[in-house]
């Protein structure tokens, strides 16, 4: 199915693929509406984000509450229990939890957007789906891919799920970084089954030989359940199996496809709340006579906070939207998922230099010498991990150049000029949209004959490309978002539109003219120890152990940290 990302990597710009955007507009379905108001009734009330931050852990009443209120089960159809919600009501649902404490939002997105209900529906047999996603509205489910060994790269799995007796497999391995492991009821496994590959299982918390062996602590999101899990001779029924055997990745990456826009969420309340803070604290903190908002490199701080979270809105609610109606939004996952983590980076960075030694400071330590605690380090800290999990911006890069290499060059073709009468002073950035995305498809043919076979290892020149693809997706949205909202949105999408240019400019510019030989040159050198005297007169503090565990097989050696909250 056509896609408006794909085609513009194919040089075409298919406005008509973005809007009309699928209403109602702004607001949602009653029910959705109800939901969040009952949500956000319920974080504003029953939950302190600061105890979360001080506790490192989320009060079991907090969970049980969340279940109570369907926080789990938003997006379940009603037939197996579920809220049947649309999924931009789970998305502005995130957005809620997230902006009270970032783990609730982590707690809930693992669950929905790459835990077990995902794969279930898209990949479950009428049987499973009726045995799980009624359980899945209540119990709390996880996902595992990665183990010591496998980050980026999935095909290193060492976990194995071995055939036995009526139709059963044993499980045998160690899943590192499991988010909601130390919760979870039901951990949708990843394993190898020997000749046929990766596949997908349902494993039951409560089985014998599932031990969770450590709770990670992390630079950001405290109070997150992530663990160790071990899986020592673990039986699994045959019907616990989710598609067919060695369709394993197929389940990983299409939960994941559905599940990509949940980051962009939490990054574009992330740009919200911090444009909140922006506004009002430059216009309260006055140095050298005038309010510091009023200072010009301030302004344009402010300015590029205010813009970023409008296309970071943007590209929720028109992708999700989108995503809603049945439309490929594949692509836009990834570019939004791409695009928003870098950016709400630099927006929290930006908030943070705007607070000052204040931006620097726990929210803890200004509160107890009487100031408000605005938790911006957290936030700063929370949002790192974006650019890491569910793809990092590497990797995103590379897969979605792997995509854009696959439209075969005699696709890219000239398409008519796209009618824009309607978008009045944003037609323009369109128009500029359109012409750029000719250009990106130019690139990648001259790409391809300078390069060859050796064009996807050049993975700077791509990232570029794709980078500037990305820029174009959110400055499309942009425009489109801004016609459905109040006519002081055009100024924002304008804004962002010409900040936007300036960066494709940028990219285009080193897209030929940058230092990718000598830092490839470089690299190997320092590699090669070539430069180790540089390292002369510093101390590592490295606790000293291997700098990737091989965990040993058999029975775990540790305490079972696995809590059940009711
Ligand atoms: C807080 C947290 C929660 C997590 N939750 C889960 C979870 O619930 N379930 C789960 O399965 N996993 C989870 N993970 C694991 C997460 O998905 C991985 O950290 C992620 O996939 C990256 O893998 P890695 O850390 O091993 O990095 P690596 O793959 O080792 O990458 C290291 C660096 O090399 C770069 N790199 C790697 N390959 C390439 C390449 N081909 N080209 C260019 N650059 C490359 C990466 O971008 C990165 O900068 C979680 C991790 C954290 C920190």
């Amino acid at each position: 199915m056509e896609s408006f990302g794909g085609e513009l990597f194919g040089g075409r710009f298919r406005p008509d693929l973005l809007d009309p955007v699928p209403g109602p507009f702004p607001g949602l379905d009653a029910d959705s509406e109800a939901f969040l108001a009952r949500l956000r009734d319920f974080c504003t009330g029953k939950v302190d984000g600061a105890l979360i931050e001080r506790d490192g852990r989320i009060p079991d009443e907090v969970i049980a509450g969340l279940k109570d209120i369907g926080a789990f089960r938003i997006k379940i159809p009603r037939e197996y229990g579920g809220l049947g919600l649309p999924g931009l009501c789970y998305l502005r649902a995130l957005q809620v939890v997230n902006t009270t404490h970032s783990a609730l939002g982590e707690l809930l997105a693992a669950h929905q957007a790459i835990g077990l209900p995902q794969p279930v529906l898209l990949f479950g047999t009428d049987e499973q789906k009726r045995e799980f996603l009624p359980r899945c509205a209540r119990e709390i489910s996880a996902f595992t891919l990665t183990e010591p060994d496998i980050g980026n790269d999935p095909f290193r799995m060492r976990t194995t799920a071995v055939p036995g007796p009526a139709g059963s497999y044993t499980l045998n391995g160690v899943k590192s970084w499991v988010t909601n492991g130390v919760l979870a009821d039901l951990i949708v496994v990843m394993a190898m089954v020997p000749e046929a590959g990766m596949t997908a299982f349902v494993v039951e918390a409560r089985s014998p030989g599932v031990t969770v062996e450590h709770r990670g602590e992390f630079l950001g999101l405290r109070g997150l359940e992530n663990g160790v899990v071990r899986l020592h001779d673990v039986v699994v029924p045959a019907s616990h199996r989710i598609g067919d055997e060695g369709k394993g990745l197929e389940v990983a990456l299409a939960a994941q496809d559905t599940g990509r826009l949940s980051l962009p969420s939490v990054c574009a309340a992330a740009a919200k709340w911090s444009l909140k803070i922006a506004r009002e604290w430059s216009r309260v903190r006055v140095q050298w006579d005038r309010p510091i908002g009023e200072h010009e490199a301030v302004a344009a701080k402010i300015s590029f906070i205010a813009a970023t979270a409008f296309a970071l809105e943007a590209i929720v609610e028109i992708t999700g939207r989108h995503a809603d109606n049945g439309a490929n939004t594949h692509m836009e996952a990834e570019l939004a998922k791409l695009f928003a983590s870098e950016k709400a980076w630099q927006v929290a960075d930006e908030l943070l230099q705007i607070r000052g030694g204040r931006g620097f400071e726990t929210a803890a330590s200004a509160a107890a010498r009487g100031e408000r605690g605005v938790p911006v380090e957290q936030l700063l800290r929370d949002l790192r991990v974006g650019r890491i999990f569910d793809g990092s911006t590497e990797a995103l890069r590379g897969f979605i150049a792997a995509e854009a290499l696959e439209v075969p060059e005699s696709a890219v073709a000239p398409a008519e000029p796209a009618a824009l009468d309607d978008f009045g002073p944003l037609a323009a950035h369109l128009r500029f949209v359109e012409r750029t995305c000719r250009n990106v498809a130019q690139h990648v043919a001259h790409g391809r004959s300078r390069w060859a076979d050796d064009l996807p290892q050049r993975q700077l020149f791509l990232g570029r490309l794709v980078d500037i693809t990305a820029e174009l997706y959110a400055m499309s949205v942009s425009c489109v978002y801004a016609k459905t909202r109040a006519e002081t949105a055009v100024a924002l999408a304008d804004a962002f539109c010409h900040q936007s240019r300036l960066r494709v400019a940028e990219l285009f510019g080193r897209l030929w003219a940058n230092t990718d030989d000598h830092d490839r040159a470089l690299s190997t050198g320092v590699l090669a120890d070539r430069y180790r005297w540089l390292e002369e007169g510093i101390l590592d503090p490295s606790i000293e152990g291997p700098w990737i565990a091989d965990p040993p097989p058999g029975p775990s050696q540790h305490e079972n940290l696995h809590r059940r909250v009711a």
